[in-house]
């Protein structure tokens, strides 16, 4: 496996003093997939919201952040995106009331790098078909499906290296959850490093290579996925999320 693209260190991230992520170490190399995944409230939007510099509140993110060799953990969100690490957010369209068109074309495309593949609007529709059946529907009226296929393909119009992504499969009918995961394995093994938080442990079991368990912010179990699969504890929070 190569070298790692993304490198985490000592990251800690509070609110309003009380610890949300406490997480030693965590990487992610070209063409792996790491899952992250842990009950409701373990924090695992916290964690890929600061590694991608983005909150929701006003958190204190402590910790070292680095991406394709550089520290970002200083850099605005908007910086960390056009150098190539983009999250896809959970489950919101960027513009509502954009047709799907609009919504892929408004994406920042990225100038061509080594490493980096900046895909084209006609790239994502071939990717997604669905979202060509639907490039002249609006934002809102897509389904919970076809907006993560829409926050993808933006994602990918940006030309990511690493890309995260917050509760793809939340909302998803089940086979539509496997059709997102399969495509998000599909583009890792083009090279692209993925970070994928996930609720739904089974369905995350299938396409990852590595597994890490959060609980209360801190990794409490990581292992290849085959690996701790069984484990109980990974049954327990499999059992926590789906009967929250
Ligand atoms: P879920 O699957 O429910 O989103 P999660 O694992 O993603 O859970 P986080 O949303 O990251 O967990 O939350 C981790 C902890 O941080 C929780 O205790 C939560 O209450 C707290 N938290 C999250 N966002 C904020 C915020 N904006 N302000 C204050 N506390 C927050």
């Amino acid at each position: 496996m190569s070298a790692p693209v993304l490198v985490i260190k000592g990251l800690q991230v509070s609110y309003a003093g009380n610890r949300a992520v406490d997480l030693a170490e965590l990487t992610v190399a070209p063409g792996e997939v790491v899952g992250v995944v842990g009950a409701n409230g373990a924090g695992k939007s916290t964690l890929v919201n600061a590694v991608s510099g983005w909150s929701r509140g006003a958190p204190r993110v402590a910790g070292q952040i680095t991406f394709a060799g550089q520290r970002v953990d200083a850099w605005p969100t908007h910086e960390r995106v056009r150098a190539g690490l983009v999250l896809v957010p959970e489950g919101r369209v960027a513009f509502g009331r954009m047709t799907v068109e609009d919504n892929l074309s408004a994406a920042f495309a990225a100038a061509p790098a080594p490493g980096r593949r900046v895909y084209s609007r006609d790239e994502i529709y071939e990717l997604f078909p669905r979202l060509a059946e639907r490039r002249e529907h609006l934002g809102q009226q897509l389904s919970g499906g076809e907006r993560q296929m829409l926050g993808i393909g933006r994602a990918l119009m940006m030309g990511p290296s690493v890309l995260l992504l917050d509760e793809p499969s939340i909302g998803l009918a089940p086979k539509m959850v496997s059709q997102v995961l399969e495509t998000l394995r599909a583009l890792a093994r083009t090279g692209l490093a993925i970070l994928l938080v996930e609720q739904n442990v089974r369905a995350a079991i299938e396409v990852v290579d590595r597994l890490l368990l959060l609980e209360r912010g801190r990794k409490i179990l990581e292992g290849p996925a085959r690996e701790v699969g069984d484990d109980p504890r990974i049954a327990e929070a499999y059992l926590g999320a789906t009967a929250a």
